[in-house]
């Protein structure tokens, strides 16, 4: 027998109570802190908290533990209002209201979008596409505060849409200083100077001129912004929009070929075209936003075997 130490990262304030084994899943019964105190959302009395259990259990998807969802699990508790019987949830720390996910795995998804779309990322995180668009809007809708004492030494610039009923652009701005753990620091509507100044004046004076590295998406907006507004730093080429870029052309070469042989030919004939006349796969690989950029998302910060026991 070997044992195998894992080290969670889990999100500030939650303390793991167990593990359990659901399928393909990994959950990870936890707690965390409730006040002494409660104040009523409905008619605002204030007293000692007086909570009781839900007979339920609450599964809240989080990242991924080696390639597998893990989700946070615990029974949800509620207050009840000794003076009007209102009865309130306390909300986990790390989960927005009415949602079954975590913030992080949200960032997570916002992160997955780049160079993507909601029914690519949708179906790798075996979740609806609605819930990508939902949780995208969300995020736009959260007036992120960054701690002005956040060090960020390398960020990026990125552009996201969803297409699927309407053209929604949106800049995204990550924290990349750790590799490991990307964070979203801003977001905001559009993909233009405007968008990106907004998420850039969200950093203290301080915060922009200690950046050392920025990496943007090919088009012409974050460039330009980047070089006035972060004096110190250094536009980096990202592998990522060069493999976005290359895979733009691949698909417009493959189009141009398969049009030049069909003009020839029928088309079921064009179809079987093997790859080596067209000089490309039919269907090259995508680019994958979690292997190209290491997206680094995981509920794992390391793993280590013990030795034997
Ligand atoms: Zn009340």
């Amino acid at each position: 027998m070997v044992r195998v130490n894992v080290e969670l990262d889990l999100p500030t304030g939650v303390e793991l109570l167990g593990y359990e084994r659901c399928g393909e899943g990994h959950g990870f019964e936890v707690k965390f802190p409730f006040p002494d105190f409660c104040r009523c959302d409905k008619c605002g009395h204030e007293e000692p908290a007086n909570y009781e259990y839900k007979k339920t259990v609450y599964a809240v998807r989080d990242l991924d533990l080696w390639g597998q969802p893990s989700f946070l699990i615990f029974q949800p508790c509620f207050h009840r209002c000794a003076h009007c019987g209102h009865r309130q949830e306390h909300l986990a720390p790390f989960k927005r209201k009415d949602v079954m996910y975590t913030y992080r795995f949200e960032e997570h998804v916002l992160r997955m979008l780049i160079g993507s779309n909601e029914e690519e990322v949708g179906g790798r995180l075996g979740i609806s596409a609605e819930t990508v668009s939902l949780i995208v809007e969300n995020q736009l809708q959260d007036d992120k505060q960054i701690d002005p004492a956040r060090v960020i030494k390398h960020m990026g610039m990125d552009e996201i849409s969803l297409k699927k009923r309407h053209k929604l652009y949106v800049t995204l701005m990550t924290d990349l200083t750790d590799p490991n753990s990307p964070k979203v620091l801003a977001v905001a509507k559009g993909r233009d100077t405007a968008a990106a100044e907004q998420c850039l004046g969200k950093l203290t004076p301080e915060q922009r001129a200690a950046v050392e590295t920025h990496r943007v998406d090919m088009g012409k907006v974050y460039g330009p912004v980047g070089k006035k507004w972060l004096v110190n730093s250094r536009l980096v080429v990202d592998r990522f929009h060069v493999a976005k870029q290359f895979n733009d052309v691949v698909d417009d070469l493959r189009k141009k070929n398969h049009a030049e042989v069909q003009g020839g030919l029928v088309e079921s004939r064009a179809e079987a075209v093997p790859r080596a006349d067209v000089g490309i796969p039919s269907r090259p690989e995508r680019f994958e936003a979690g292997g190209a950029r290491g997206l680094g998302a995981s509920v794992c910060r390391r793993a280590r075997v013990e030795g034997r026991v």
